[in-house]
């Protein structure tokens, strides 16, 4: 049998759910795709570091430098291990998604894209996996393509076909989870095309990675980018993993310390995978809490995550259905998105749903959430932004809506 969801255990690891707001409100934290709260494992761990272990690391040759070094290498372990990478070297940490993507745009887009190519996104990519390749494109006279969206926020796959046709594409790139819509990207319908086509793929997993089992060898990528500060890790730490083949290849990103071999007045040579990729001095702290976060997510079991997360969402998305005039986006099938929902009042701009929402002690976002080209393709300026976590309950979805009829009422 299958064992309970330990959901008041959860809650009470995470400090920050028992603090109360606008006036002793107890604070109800629908921002998770925006970045999630910390577990006091991962406050420890990095205090513990700071505390105990803080050194330079791959450096000195003394006790606390090899401690430092150990916990730093024993994250990178936990993340090839939970995204199932065939090895340690092909992962490379990074401040998040965001300078994840700019890596690969800037070392193998630059080497690898010229006029004429084609790069093809889709209509509902955050920025950050838009801009760095209308940098590309504008510098090296290669086009941007998109694959639009269908009425229920799916991806309209037949346009890839006609792009692929062109025998002109370089990389396809998509999101695994649209952080507005939630929809489920149909991994294995693109990735099949791909490799037909002999066309790499990178797969922007921000939303993804923290909300259900990843495995890079499964998806049939070539490039995967998460943040740690969106799956209960710091900010400023995340992880690119390339498959091997490509990285090999690949030049280096930022020149400086660490990521060499020998430096001579007019040239260098590089430093073995993945520290080619990794110059000067990282993040230690926070990615040894990246691995406690790891550590945490897997002793829940991402499968649990996912569950727990589905049941959440088919909750809110039934009892938000009865609110008086709201648009709520996306699929209604919930196999096909994870737990983020978008939605609108008519005529009330979604700024001042969030802050009638916020005096009630509910925390959800407003605004473009970093998609503006969906947002053209919704219509829309801004949408309202509701999304769960492992420590979501059934009552905080209870306490948005409470708050979302104020809002039908005010309004009406
Ligand atoms: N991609 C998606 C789908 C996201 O939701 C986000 C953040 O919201 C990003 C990329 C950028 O992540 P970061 O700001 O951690 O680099």
């Amino acid at each position: 049998m299958q064992s309970a969801y330990p959901i008041e255990e959860i809650r009470a690891d995470f400090p920050i759910l028992s603090r109360t707001v606008r006036g002793g409100k107890p604070l109800v934290y629908l921002d998770n795709a925006s970045t999630t709260q910390k577990p006091v494992q991962v406050i420890s761990a990095i205090d513990d570091y700071y505390r105990n272990h803080n050194a330079n690391i791959h450096r000195a040759v003394y006790e606390l430098a090899e401690e430092a070094t150990g916990a730093y290498e024993a994250a990178r372990d936990k993340v090839a291990r939970f995204i199932n990478s065939p090895s340690r070297e092909e992962v490379i940490f990074v401040r998040g998604t965001t300078e994840a993507i700019n890596l690969v745009a800037y070392s193998w887009g630059r080497a690898n894209v010229g006029p004429g190519d084609i790069i093809v996104t889709t209509e509902y990519e955050h920025h950050s996996n838009i801009v760095p390749w209308q940098l590309l494109a504008k510098e090296k006279g290669a086009e941007l393509a998109y694959i639009d969206i269908d009425e229920k926020g799916e991806l309209l796959l037949e346009q890839l076909d006609e792009h692929l046709e062109t025998g002109r594409v370089k990389l396809v790139t998509f999101s695994l989870m649209s952080n507005v819509l939630g929809t489920i990207s149909d991994v294995q319908g693109i990735a099949s095309r791909c490799k037909a086509a002999g066309v790499p793929v990178l797969i922007d997993g921000a939303q993804a990675a923290p909300h259900m089992r990843v495995d890079v060898q499964a998806l049939g990528c070539d490039f995967f980018a998460f943040s740690g500060h969106k799956m209960l890790a710091p900010t400023g730490i995340g992880a690119l993993w390339v498959r091997r083949e490509i990285l090999e290849k690949m030049g280096p990103f930022h020149g400086g310390g660490d990521m060499i071999r020998e430096v001579h007045k007019f040239e260098t040579t590089w430093n073995d995978l993945p520290y080619k990729f990794e110059a000067g001095t990282p993040n230690i702290a926070d990615t040894v809490g990246f691995g406690a976060a790891i550590d945490y997510l897997e002793g829940l079991g991402m499968e649990d995550v996912r569950r727990h997360e589905k049941s959440i969402t088919e909750y809110a998305l039934k009892r938000m259905a009865g609110v008086k005039g709201m648009t709520i986006y996306g699929t209604d099938e919930i196999s096909r998105r994870g737990g983020v929902i978008s939605f609108n009042f008519a005529d009330v701009h979604p700024h001042d749903v969030a802050q009638i929402v916020d005096g009630e002690g509910v925390a959800i976002r407003s605004g473009h959430h970093c998609a503006q080209v969906l947002m053209e393709k919704l219509c829309v300026p801004a949408t309202n932004r509701a999304s769960f976590y492992v420590y979501n309950t059934r009552e905080d979805v209870d306490a948005l809506v409470t708050s979302l009829d104020k809002v039908a009422r005010l309004f009406k």
